[in-house]
């Protein structure tokens, strides 16, 4: 019967201890440096990580996703935590609720997915911006808006430094998302003067990490994948032009830096360090250690041909640069896919890169 006890207590106690250390740790802070914050698009890419700064420095986070490219998946360790909320909202709908400082993220991101639906993507940049400026306005909060290097387009001027008014083809195919995120800023502009809303606005370059789409599209993730599974490395165009990839976690410290700096125009957020995309087929190869050969393919139109931030600006105002070289980044991205496969594997599931150029059947988000 002793035993039978000590066998009982035993159990009680692994159920208690695992219940606690069921979430990652989190700071407490005091209600009077506690904020309540709004994540939208907090279950993609960059917003599930986003999620996890805020959370564990003490904040109550509520994540608002629609789940068109975001996944449960990417945020369920803070699910039935105190701090954490999730709700299943287009932000193209009006939204009410109570928040000291919003994060729009929400937006497709990957070339593919902005294309895939453009009159959605433009309602989700430009009603949803609007809701979420009302939103700010209504409660009093301060909004960050996660533009894009796009917003300077196919650009003349380089390195891309925020001066620049950009050169962006207004019905071309990337469109949808260019002159979205372009009307997008001019909205938090016209809500700050006219308003006073406060807002902050952060010029997002290339950035890659965990938590990627596998199959979005986009150039970081076709090229861990394909080098994965022993496929040809897809460059489209000649490789010659450039991008510079910075990584997820330099760019959440830049978001958070920014919320909380007095900086109200735009800044830009991105690792200045510039590579073919060809060159980076190759470092992605070796890295992976395998011997896919690369296949050109027709370019995509309107690819921007040279982006590379010029982030003076950050450096100087919020004392900000990345910080993580690209290999290691590489790496553990690398790491991360190669999980993902295995898990993908023991659900019978093979993911294929998608193309930029594919267009097939009915958008799976309706308008
Ligand atoms: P992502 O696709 O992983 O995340 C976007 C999230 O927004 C997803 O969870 C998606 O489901 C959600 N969403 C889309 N439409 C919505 C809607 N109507 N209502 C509610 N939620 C919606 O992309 P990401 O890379 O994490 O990008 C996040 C933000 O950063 C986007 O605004 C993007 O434009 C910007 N950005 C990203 C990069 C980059 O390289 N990752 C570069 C520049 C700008
Ligand atoms: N809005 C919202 N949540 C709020 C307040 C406003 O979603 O808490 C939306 C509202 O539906 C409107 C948009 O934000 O479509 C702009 O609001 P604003 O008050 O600026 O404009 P108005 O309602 O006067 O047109
Ligand atoms: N690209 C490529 N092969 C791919 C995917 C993308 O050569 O499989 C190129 C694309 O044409 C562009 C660059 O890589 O020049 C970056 O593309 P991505 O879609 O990642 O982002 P973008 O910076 O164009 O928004």
């Amino acid at each position: 019967r002793v035993v039978g006890r000590l066998i009982i207590h035993l159990i009680c106690f692994l159920f208690i201890s695992s219940f606690s250390q069921k979430y990652p740790p989190v700071k407490f802070l005091s209600e009077k440096d506690r904020k309540r914050i709004l994540i939208t698009g907090g279950a993609g890419f960059v917003g599930s990580h986003l999620t996890d700064k805020l959370m564990m420095d003490g904040h109550e986070v509520t994540v608002v996703d629609n789940f068109f490219t975001g996944r449960k998946r990417n945020v369920e360790h803070w699910i039935g935590h105190e701090n954490f909320e999730l709700i299943n909202h287009d932000v193209v709908e009006p939204l009410y609720i109570e928040v000291d400082q919003i994060y729009h993220l929400a937006s497709p991101a990957s070339p593919p997915n902005y294309m895939y639906n453009p009159i959605k993507t433009l309602k989700t940049n430009t009603i949803g911006t609007l809701n979420m400026l009302g939103l700010a306005k209504r409660v009093g909060a301060r909004l960050l808006l996660a533009s894009t290097s796009e917003v300077y387009g196919d650009p003349e001027v380089h390195p891309q430094n925020e001066e620049y008014w950009g050169h962006v083809n207004p019905i071309g195919p990337r469109a949808c998302y260019d002159e979205g995120k372009r009307v997008a800023e001019t909205m938090c502009y016209a809500y700050m003067k006219q308003e006073g809303v406060e807002v902050r606005v952060a010029r997002i370059f290339n950035t890659f990490g965990s938590r990627m789409h596998m199959n979005d599209g986009r150039v970081v993730s076709n090229f861990i994948l394909q080098a994965l599974q022993g496929e040809p490395l897809t460059v489209y165009g000649s490789g010659s032009q450039t991008r510079a990839f910075q990584y997820v976690s330099d760019l959440v410290n830049g978001l958070v830096s920014l919320m909380n700096s007095n900086i109200s125009s735009p800044v830009n957020l991105g690792n200045p360090e510039e590579h073919t995309i060809l060159q980076f087929a190759e470092l992605i190869r070796s890295l992976v250690g395998n011997r896919s050969h690369i296949q050109f393919l027709p370019e995509a139109q309107d690819d921007p041909q040279r982006r590379r931030p010029d982030i003076r600006k950050a450096k100087m105002m919020l004392g900000w640069e990345p910080v993580v070289p690209l290999e290691e980044g590489l790496n553990k991205t690398i790491q991360y896919f190669s999980r993902e496969l295995e898990h993908q594997a023991n659900n019978q599931y093979i993911p294929k890169p998608k193309t930029a150029r594919q267009k097939k059947g009915r958008p799976r988000q309706h308008n």
